[in-house]
């Protein structure tokens, strides 16, 4: 399979090339030439394989002609392995028709697991027996960092330097970043906000003198093999609740648009999808966008669902570039036009291409909260408040009832403890393979929230191995 750039001028590349790369270096996103499609008859034979299988059918044509049907499947028992339930991405029924598919299993107890283990993998299997050793650096508000962390502690020619904002990360999300001991992982807690980690690290990227030392990477979700992780999970829940002879809607809390594009993805690969409701907080720049055309950003407002709250959702691009008939001289000129002036008008015929799919909701507090009651008092389910964003759209969703709702359930309950005692009065724990979390040691750095120092720091870990 071959990868094209949203924006058209960037060079073709195959999916090793693409996964290595990240940022297309036109500035756009790669996404594959052409959607594989499965067959109705393919599609039913999914439901006699288990989780591993399935991403290993959904997942090899993106992948030919770098990795064989055997390597994918070595990579992909590895990646999900590390899962703390044999289905890896279980359903669990709430209502008649209202189903949770619980992606929070992995290491992290967040979404980006089933993603990001695969994308260690992967980086391992390309860099193996090579030279070069990559240089990953992030910045995080939380669920980010901690997945990117255990996908790649321990790996050869990887090491990761993560900075969060000293005291603004919960102590879960710090500790499931801070006690993975490896030696290839360093952890800086930076004296200021996100914004300035993430800026420190978008300058780091642009440094000719760190670029010149360094292969740097970055492992945010406009990596399209994050993309692709996730859309196997859609088959999977779908074709157990009866696809392709019956569709399926899903509900998904989003940020940065990646989770929901591979619903997307999934439907245009043959899967019989209802409807895709696009779950925002009140951080609503997407739902502005399919509801009117309206995308501009605005400040953000901090919220319960604090991996909800975004301005500007990256992937979105990749939904234009096909809206738009994959015209990448038009998408160059859109997304120009936006950074200047941080507003764009949808046009109103992709804005139609749009609706036939999509719908979308604004979930404020309240109604954020009613749904994690609702989930607990008729589904006998403690949930997330991402996972009640969701839960909240889809419950408001008007579809035909002979439809079944999933959301997509993106954290365990414990990672955010404060908001769900708050509307559930329930303290909910961590899961028995966390249960040490608090015992364990830590280790990171704390620097002023000075670039230079910041760069010093890791320029001199780097040289040191
Ligand atoms: C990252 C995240 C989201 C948003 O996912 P996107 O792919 O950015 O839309 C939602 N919920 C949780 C818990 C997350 O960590």
């Amino acid at each position: 399979m071959d990868y094209i750039s949203t924006r058209g001028s960037a060079p073709t590349l195959d999916f090793r090339a693409a996964t290595l790369a990240g940022l297309a270096s036109d500035g756009g996103l790669y996404v594959p030439v052409a959607w594989p499609r499965l067959s109705a008859e393919e599609i039913r034979a999914l439901a006699e394989l288990d989780y591993t299988e399935t991403a290993v059918r959904i997942m090899t044509p993106f992948v030919a002609g770098v990795l064989g049907e055997d390597d994918l499947r070595r990579l992909c028992a590895a990646a999900y392995g590390r899962f703390g339930h044999d289905a890896v991405t279980p359903l669990v029924q709430l209502s008649h028709r209202h189903w949770l598919l619980e992606l929070f299993h992995g290491p992290t107890l967040a979404f980006k697991d089933v993603a990001l283990q695969l994308l260690g993998q992967l980086f391992e299997a390309f860099l193996a027996g090579g030279d070069t050793d990559i240089t990953i650096v992030g910045a995080t508000s939380g669920d980010t960092g901690s997945a990117a962390i255990e996908a790649v502690a321990g790996r050869e020619h990887i090491r990761i330097f993560m900075l969060h904002p000293e005291g603004r990360v919960s102590d879960v999300q710090r500790r499931q970043m801070t006690t993975v001991l490896a030696p290839n992982v360093h952890n800086i807690a930076i004296d200021g906000s996100f914004d300035d980690a993430q800026a420190m690290v978008k300058r780091l990227f642009g440094d000719e003198e760190a670029r010149g030392a360094l292969t740097l990477s970055a492992v945010n979700s406009i990596n399209w093999a994050r993309l692709m992780a996730q859309i196997v999970y859609y088959f999977y829940a779908a074709v157990r609740l009866g696809a392709p002879d019956r569709a399926v809607a899903f509900s998904v809390p989003t940020g940065n648009f990646g989770d929901v594009f591979a619903g997307y993805v999934a439907a245009q690969m043959g899967l019989p999808v209802a409807k895709l409701v696009v779950a925002t907080n009140v951080n609503d720049i997407l739902h502005r966008a399919f509801a009117s055309g309206d995308y501009s950003a605005g400040a953000v407002t901090p919220t319960a669902t604090p991996s909800m709250d975004i301005q500007v959702s990256s992937n979105f691009e990749r939904l234009l570039f096909d809206l738009s008939g994959r015209d990448g001289a038009a998408i160059a000129g859109m997304m120009d036009a936006f950074d200047k002036s941080r507003a764009m008008t949808i046009p109103a015929d992709m804005l139609r291409g749009a609706s036939r799919l999509f719908s979308s909701a604004r979930v404020d507090g309240d109604a954020m909260a009613l749904a994690l009651r609702w989930a607990q008092e008729r589904g006998g389910q403690i949930i997330d408040p991402h996972s009640a964003v969701g839960l909240a759209a889809a419950r408001d969703l008007d579809i035909d009832p002979a439809v079944p709702v999933v959301t997509l359930a993106t954290a365990h309950p414990a990672k955010f403890p404060d908001a769900v005692e708050r509307a559930t009065g329930v303290r909910p724990p961590l899961p028995a393979r966390l249960g040490n979390l608090f015992d364990r040691e830590e280790r990171y750095e704390k620097l002023a929230g000075d670039y230079d120092a910041v760069k010093a720091h890791i320029l001199a870990e780097a040289a040191r191995g």
